[in-house]
């Protein structure tokens, strides 16, 4: 079962991410995804259910926006320091499920921006 909450697709973006969790690249990162994980910090929180900014984040590229991500980014991303998601804690840190930010497409005060779904529908254009 897949760990990511949400996957928003941030182009144009708020900030550069450095590189793609999966396979490095630089090229066109433009898929941040929210993972169900503590991470670092600065990383997701809500307000609505008093988490903490430290939900792991993943930033993908265009080619591995779909996949399953395999590391977080660890501090600001663009410094392009990673962290395998095997080496983060198991413990599950989610939204409650009455949370009335659950479904918000905003990155802190940016946004929103549309969510990735499947892989079938492909990328926004
Ligand atoms: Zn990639
Ligand atoms: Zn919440």
């Amino acid at each position: 079962m897949s760990i990511v909450i949400k996957r928003l697709y941030v182009k144009p973006g708020p900030a550069k991410f450095g590189p793609c969790c999966n396979c490095g690249s630089e090229e066109n990162v433009w898929t941040v995804t929210m993972i169900a994980r503590r991470g670092s910090e600065p990383g997701w929180g809500c307000t609505g259910c008093g988490l903490e900014g430290a939900g792991a984040l993943a930033a993908l590229c265009d080619a591995c926006a779909f996949d399953e991500p395999l590391k977080v980014w660890v501090g600001p991303a663009m410094y392009g320091e990673r962290k395998p998601i095997s080496e983060l804690s198991a413990d599950e840190f989610n939204h409650k499920p009455d949370c009335p930010y659950r479904d918000s497409t905003m990155l802190g005060r940016f946004g929103p921006f549309p969510v990735l779904t499947d892989r079938s529908k492909g990328l926004p254009s």
